[in-house]
């Protein structure tokens, strides 16, 4: 590793002055946040700023909410936070279960979920959860506010949406209504996840009925995907799902365009898809998870 480059922090007192210094500074300077994967990325000489503008103390960035039948959770609330609010747990359990287990301890303390969208590392769980419930990104720049759609944010491997000058703000998630059960399952052998799947199923009052379905796949391809198609499968009754949920995983998987790569096969990934999604629909559908 190399040792750092000089650079200069600067510390903007609110978003507008924020989207000023994006817009002065131009390619010389960038967003930090927690700098878990900026300051290292600087560090092996991967990218170069030299001013970095810090919006950890913009007031209101890391607040997390529930108003208007949302959670509004703030791009600069970090895992930790997320996992530990009293308000994702009561009514987004599946989004504290799963920042529990990004990462370890020390970068859940500092990373936030805005850095994780932003810097859009494909091997990432929090983008592929977000796209199955249906959450939506916040974003602010010098011409104002916009709401783009998760995938909208996505750009590729590496890559966001937004313009030079705009902050993310946060992201808004329904709330899951009393018939909707979620769910995200990955697998991981090596520091970051090799495949992260998450399932949202909405059934009938007694639970015998799928009525609706929504799933994504994470970390095969440059961004996550959401299939429609498998998710027409996974609707039905809930007692005869094997073969619905197996030609879902299919499909996902053809959709996913999954590659050889050193994290393992497709064939080997087309599998997982298959153990997963049977394994998050057996969650959904039991009652006492
Ligand atoms: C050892 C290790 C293990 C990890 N394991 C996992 C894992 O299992 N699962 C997982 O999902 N992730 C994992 N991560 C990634 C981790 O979640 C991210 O490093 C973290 O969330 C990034 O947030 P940050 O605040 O540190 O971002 P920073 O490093 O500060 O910023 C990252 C990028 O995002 C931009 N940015 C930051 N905030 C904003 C904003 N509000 N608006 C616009 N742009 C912004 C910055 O300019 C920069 O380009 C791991 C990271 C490490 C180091």
């Amino acid at each position: 590793m190399m040792p750092l480059r000089r650079f200069a922090i600067h510390r903007p007192a609110d978003l507008g002055e924020a989207a000023e210094m994006l817009d002065h500074y131009g390619d010389t300077g960038t967003l930090y946040a927690g700098g878990t994967e900026l300051l290292l990325a600087m560090r092996h000489d991967l990218l170069r700023y030299e001013h970095l503008i810090d919006i950890k103390a913009v007031a209101g960035l890391d607040s997390i909410e529930a108003r208007d039948g949302h959670i509004h959770i703030g791009a600069g609330a970090t895992h930790r936070t997320i996992e530990r609010s009293p308000v994702v747990r009561e009514l987004l359990p599946v989004m504290a279960r799963m920042e529990a287990e990004v990462a370890n301890v020390r970068v859940r303390a500092a990373g936030t979920l805005g850095g994780n969208l932003c810097f859009a590392e494909p091997h990432s769980d929090p983008a592929t959860l977000l796209l199955a419930l249906g959450g939506t990104a916040r974003a602010q720049g010098k011409g104002g506010e916009r709401t783009l759609a998760m995938d909208e944010l996505l750009a590729g491997a590496y890559e966001n949406s937004l313009s030079r000058d705009e902050v993310l703000t946060g992201v808004n998630v329904p709330v899951p209504g009393p018939t909707q059960r979620a769910a995200y399952l990955k697998f991981q052998v090596h520091e970051r996840p090799l495949l992260g799947l998450a399932l949202v199923l909405d059934l009938n009052e007694d639970g015998s009925e799928i009525r609706a379905a929504r799933c994504a796949v994470g970390c095969v391809s440059p961004t996550p995907c959401r299939s429609e198609a498998a998710e027409r499968l996974i609707a039905g009754p809930a007692a005869a799902a094997g073969e619905r949920l197996q030609q879902a995983a299919d499909t996902l998987a053809d959709e996913a365009a999954l590659t050889d790569d050193r994290e393992g096969s497709a064939e080997y990934k087309r599998h997982l898809i298959g153990v997963l999604l049977r394994r998050a629909a057996g969650k959904c559908l039991d009652a006492n998870e």
